[in-house]
């Protein structure tokens, strides 16, 4: 391959892939050349004949074939111009000027007037295939330019997203190890916003400029592909490397000529680009996650800010992504109060409603859930759970106090409250706050904290705990048995209701030690003082065993799922009724 075109060659090998008309067989179009031998052949022969056959009685001169055979004769060159593009239209070309002569010699030499038609056939066939032909490379001609249009970016003249997409994508499918480098250049909707979009389509120009020409004049020494995905990202394809030290020079070396200054509208100007890659086939297999984690990369160096602007691909990066990923929307549901809850009932052991438990729920843009199992942690992590607890108790309450008045229902809200949120200096005035604005009596509020919390900070949520239980608000134990309790501070908390996780539930009745575990725990919450709820029961059969070792309510999928608040009320009216 010439150094000097490899990026465009490339391009050229995409812009073939995509070519809609697929080349018509070889074969073919040796049968037209024969078949239209055969027939002017025929034909002369014929045309020569004074023979004759009967047909249904009628004398019928053999002559009279040799218009069908000079018809077919004519329909394969027809076809050879037609399909087989410039090859095809000479070929027919050549064929009917070679068989001219011989048809004007049957005129002028044998003086046979019968040829004369078959003059003009030849020039009306010349001037048909001529046509045909003219008109085939003016439709291929406007067909190669669309292709063209299809895979370049318009505004740098480089291969677009979708020319980079089929690349990888056949890439991918041989089967041949390269590096994909995800692209972006740093601060430039700054540049856009300050200088205008002319200017900035003048620096993606000069940078588009100088990473061809690296690409075309080979001059990293791999084999490199450099394509434009959208406003400022561009892909790498890196490929003819051995180590991974041979992508980092490559890489450099696009880097590097960004440091050279770029002057748009006689401003001076110094552009950086965050480089993110992964390698196929060791980090990413599909031409998905390819991408995903090319990125994953480079948003990773723009975050980090470090010096270093290029950065191989870790799974740790996924992670890291996937918090951020959430933060935000987090964020965003926190900003646009779409932040919900879901109410989860807890009956007694006569199946009779004591009160629901507020469970946080988040959907994202498109309308998908969010475990709160996942956005919680992450919640936790970057300091946003109070927001969130915050926003869920204010909701919850609000219609839980409204329910109380409509049904005059004697039960009690869960509510779950993390560590972060207990700490703060306001947290009994916020609580405060809340009830007297949601009107819930502070005896129907229930308080969850998760019992490993409490161990981490036992004497600031001793503190809590204590205004919390003046007030007359009730405290649970929270996924109680997880943690490392140990019975004398346990003694120490002033709890109403102790919660056991569902992990124990879930073993009971398989496992011996489990359900002695579970009536352990059952017996030492009475001792203490304490009510005793069973987390997560799915079966039936799991009631019963509660029943016997003496728990006093159950809260779990087999008697009821969180729900929405309108279906939360219509169990308690219905439980009103009867
Ligand atoms: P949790 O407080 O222990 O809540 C119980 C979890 O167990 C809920 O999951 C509930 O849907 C689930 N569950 C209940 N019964 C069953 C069952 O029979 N089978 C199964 N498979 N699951 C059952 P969810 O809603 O996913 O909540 C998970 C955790 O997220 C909660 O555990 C709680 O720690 C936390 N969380 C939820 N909402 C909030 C909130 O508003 N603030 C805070 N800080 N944490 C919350
Ligand atoms: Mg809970
Ligand atoms: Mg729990």
């Amino acid at each position: 391959m010439k150094k000097d075109t490899r990026n465009k060659k490339i391009l050229e090998r995409t812009i073939n892939r995509l070519s809609v008309r697929k080349k018509a067989p070889l074969t073919g179009y040796i049968l037209l050349i024969v078949f239209y031998i055969i027939g002017s052949i025929t034909v002369s022969i014929l045309a020569r004949s004074k023979a004759e056959i009967s047909l249904f009685g009628f004398p019928l001169p053999f002559y009279s074939f040799a218009g069908v055979c000079s018809v077919v004769s004519e329909i394969c060159v027809l076809f050879m111009a037609f399909y087989y593009g410039k090859k095809g239209y000479f070929t027919a070309l050549v064929l009917l000027i070679i068989q001219t002569p011989m048809v004007l010699m049957g005129v002028f030499v044998q003086h046979k007037l019968t040829s004369l038609p078959g003059i003009f056939g030849n020039l009306l066939t010349i001037i048909a295939i001529t046509s045909a032909y003219i008109n085939n490379l003016r439709v291929e001609r406007f067909q190669k330019e669309l292709r063209y249009q299809a895979v370049t970016d318009q505004l740098t003249g480089l291969p677009n997203r979708f020319a980079c997409s089929k690349l990888v994508a056949a890439l991918v499918e041989k089967g041949d190890k390269f590096a994909f480098v995800s692209i972006d250049i740093n601060g430039f909707k700054g540049i856009n916003d300050t200088m205008g979009f002319d200017a900035g389509n003048k620096i993606l120009n000069e940078i588009a400029s100088r990473w061809e020409n690296i690409a075309d004049n080979g001059i990293s020494g791999t084999l490199d592909f450099i394509s434009r995905v959208s406003g400022d990202e561009f892909v790498l394809v890196i490929r003819d490397y051995q180590l991974e030290e041979d992508i980092l020079n490559t890489i450099k070396q696009y880097e590097n000529v960004l440091h050279n200054r770029i002057t748009v509208d006689d401003t001076d100007l110094y552009v950086n680009a965050s480089f993110g890659f992964a390698e196929f086939p060791y980090d990413a297999n599909s031409v998905d996650n390819l991408g995903n984690y090319a990125n994953a990369a480079m948003h990773e160096v723009k975050r980090s800010k470090s010096s270093n602007h290029i950065l191989r691909f870790t799974p740790e990066l996924l992670k890291a992504e996937r918090t951020i990923e959430i933060e935000g929307k987090i964020r965003d549901a926190l900003k646009k109060e779409t932040l919900f809850y879901n109410l989860q009932p807890q009956f007694n052991m006569d199946h009779k409603l004591r009160g629901f438990e507020a469970l946080a729920r988040m959907k994202d843009a498109d309308g998908n859930f969010i475990s709160p199992g996942e956005f919680i942690p992450v919640a936790e992590k970057v300091g946003l759970v109070d927001k969130v607890d915050e926003m869920v108790f204010r909701k919850a309450a609000l219609f839980f106090g409204e329910l109380l008045r409509k049904t005059g229902a004697d039960i009690v809200l869960s509510v779950n409250v993390s560590v972060r949120h207990l700490m703060k200096n306001d947290f009994f005035d916020e609580i405060c706050e809340v009830l007297k604005t949601s009107g819930v009596p502070a005896d129907k509020l229930e308080i969850e904290i998760t019992e490993s919390i409490m161990i981490d900070s036992v004497d600031k949520a001793l503190q809590c705990i204590d205004q919390l239980k003046a007030r007359g608000i009730k405290i649970a134990i929270d996924d109680f048995g997880t943690g490392y309790s140990s019975l004398s501070y346990l003694n120490r908390f002033p709890a109403n209701l102790l919660k056991i996780d569902k992990s124990f539930i879930d073993k009971m009745n398989t496992s011996d030690s489990s359900r002695q575990y579970v009536s352990a725990i059952i017996s030492i919450g009475h001792t203490m003082g304490f009510k005793v709820i069973s987390e997560g029961v799915e079966e039936t059969e799991q009631i019963q065993t509660l029943r016997e070792i003496g728990c006093d309510y159950i809260q779990g999928f087999v008697w009821g799922r969180p729900m929405m608040p309108d279906a939360a009320e219509e169990l308690v009216v219905n439980e009103m009724k009867g």
